[in-house]
């Protein structure tokens, strides 16, 4: 009888539990093959930097060896870009006999219609199965009474809560390993002339550039590029490569589990103190689906069903970002959700900007964020709302720079929730904050590090300077550190007064 061949591509779900396409391709196969795709001219238009291309390298590695335990051989491909990505996966379910092709959805314009055309271009030959691996809850799968898209957070939560209190929350475990001849197919995969092509162009036995048992070479290769993008008003990095965070998938179980018993219940309380580290820190793990945002839900609603409701709500704010992304696909194309978006004109002082990324701009909550971004790769959310609102309310700076240069240092970055957070403190996105409202940054750090010790962990030369003196910023100007770049009230104004304009 003919083998049931299947094939699972891995995308943002990099891991072996509770992932619906890998589940269901295991269950219905005789043999099982996992693919993915680097692609690096996707990877420069969402400007995606080295951090969190080590961070997905990481992934990807362990990825691979979980599934070699369960006699999963995985194929790692390079290709240029998504029309690429449509062949080359057509050739190698071709060459496989393949019966049915798994992935899981991403909801971002570009990724759609690759989707679309590797349907198109394959439902001939091959049964394709989608599933949804990395929201709540489906976004499609959700509308308001009319019919439509939600536009605003509240009910559109009410509703995700709603669904998710209906039954019991389902996740996929992991599946037991295939038989150990599964193993071949990686062999015949790699007479297909993509891999051949890999190997003959990078000499690695692995078929592609990127040869994960030696993460030690991609780090060479980054140091290059590190050297080489430097611009001008960028920060200097001339120091080591920041040690990637551990995502493993038995670590971040671990670290949910840890969080939830020791930190969820005062999460709604001391969440805001950038100084406390009470967050959780899973956004690196979510970020590349090394951990499944449902498994998240699903524990910490068992273990803490009323106390978990805070940081219950903010995995919905994940999922509202995803959603807003599937439903209004201009906010995918560097496009406010807004139309003011493109009445908006902004200030091109390359200089303003350049002090912002280097954290010297005479505010001091503002360059200890920007300095701990730079130097670990994670910002706190409530800096990243105080950093975002100054630059574009404040400095009146296009919200685009800003989420380029998160997207090029964070671990964590993720296209949604980053083009989702800036548009919110720019005013222009879905439910964002209203154009009047624009943060004082030196109330918000008397507010949320009000004895200054995250400021003076970050800002050494403010080390001898009082939690006081370092408030009085406004008043006092503090001796020997970076004078203001703008006057807080005046700049306020303006922005208030620029958006009333693109408005009318
Ligand atoms: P926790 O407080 O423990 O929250 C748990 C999880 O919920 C997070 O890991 C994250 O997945 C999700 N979450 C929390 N807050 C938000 C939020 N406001 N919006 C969407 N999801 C949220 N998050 C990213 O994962 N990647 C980004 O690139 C990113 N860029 C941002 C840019 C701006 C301007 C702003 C204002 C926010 C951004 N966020 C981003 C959201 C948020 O800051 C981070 O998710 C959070 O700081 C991660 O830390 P944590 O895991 O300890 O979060």
């Amino acid at each position: 009888m003919k083998k049931n061949i299947n094939i699972v591509w891995f995308r943002n779900d990099l891991r072996v539990d509770d992932n619906p396409a890998l589940f269901n391709a295991w269950k219905t196969s005789d043999q099982l093959i996992a693919v993915y795709f680097l692609s690096y001219q996707q990877d420069q238009y969402h400007n995606l930097g080295n951090n969190h291309k080590r961070l997905r390298l990481k992934a990807l590695s362990n990825l691979k060896q979980k599934l070699a335990e369960l006699n999963i051989p995985l194929l790692i491909i390079e290709s240029q870009n998504y029309v690429s990505v449509v062949n080359d996966l057509h050739k190698i379910c071709e060459r496989l006999s393949i019966n049915q092709l798994f992935f899981n959805r991403e909801h971002a314009f570009n990724e759609r219609t690759r989707d679309t055309q590797v349907t198109q271009k394959m439902q001939d030959t091959v049964f394709i199965r989608q599933y949804n691996g990395d929201c709540l809850v489906e976004p499609g799968s959700i509308l308001n009474q009319a019919g439509l898209p939600y536009k605003v957070f509240t009910p559109f939560a009410n509703q995700v809560r709603k669904i998710l209190s209906g039954s019991e929350l389902f996740c996929y475990i992991i599946p037991s390993p295939m038989p150990v001849e599964n193993f071949q197919l990686l062999q015949e995969a790699k007479k297909t002339s993509k891999y051949q092509d890999c190997i003959k162009q990078t000499g690695f036995e692995d078929g592609c550039r990127v040869n994960l048992d030696m993460l030690e070479i991609q780090s060479v290769d980054l140091k290059t590029m590190l050297n080489t993008q430097q611009t001008i008003d960028e920060p200097r990095i001339d120091k080591p490569l920041i040690d990637v965070p551990r995502i493993d998938e038995i670590h971040l179980r671990g670290q949910l589990l840890d969080f939830v018993i020791n930190n969820i219940s005062s999460y709604e309380q001391e969440r805001n103190f950038p100084n406390l580290e009470s967050t959780s820190q899973l956004s690196f793990g979510l970020a590349v689906g090394a951990i499944s945002v449902r498994r998240c839900y699903q524990i910490a609603k068992d273990r803490e069903p009323t106390s978990s409701d805070c940081w219950l709500n903010e995995l919905i704010w994940r999922d509202f970002y995803r959603y807003v992304m599937w439903h209004f696909p201009h906010v995918s194309k560097k496009r406010g959700f807004r139309s003011v978006d493109s009445n908006l004109v902004w200030s091109t002082n390359n200089e303003q900007l350049g002090r912002w990324k280097r954290g010297q701009t005479g505010i001091p909550i503002i360059d200890a964020a920007m300095r701990q971004l730079i130097t670990t790769g994670w910002m706190h959310n409530r800096l990243r709302m105080i950093t975002a609102c100054y630059l574009c309310k404040n400095l009146w700076i296009d919200w685009r720079q800003g989420e380029v240069f998160f997207a090029q240092h964070l671990f964590d970055y993720d296209f949604a929730s980053n083009n989702g957070g800036w548009q919110w403190c720019a005013s222009v996105g879905t439910d964002a904050a209203p154009y009047f409202r624009v943060f004082n940054p030196a109330n918000q750090q008397k507010r949320f590090d009000p004895e200054a010790n995250f400021i003076k962990k970050w800002l050494p030369e403010l080390a001898n300077y009082n939690a006081k003196e370092i408030h009085n910023f406004e008043s006092k100007a503090i001796t020997d550190y970076y004078p203001i770049q703008t006057d807080l009230k005046y700049s306020r104004k303006l922005a208030i007064e620029h958006f009333k304009q693109a408005m009318t």
